[in-house]
């Protein structure tokens, strides 16, 4: 049986301060932080 997405994250990449939160809460575990840098200098979340 598939699965149907309940939920869509949407991160706007240059305003996440690389926080950890939604890596650390998200109930699924399916994020992670980017290698990448925003213009902020964190490494956003990615999933
Ligand atoms: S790491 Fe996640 S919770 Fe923290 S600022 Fe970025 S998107 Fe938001």
């Amino acid at each position: 049986m598939s699965q149907r997405a309940r939920a869509r994250v949407v991160v706007i990449w240059d305003r996440c301060k690389g926080c950890g939160f939604c890596i650390e809460f998200c109930p699924r575990g399916i994020l992670k932080f980017s290698e990448e840098f925003n213009e902020r200098g964190a490494h956003p979340h990615m999933s």
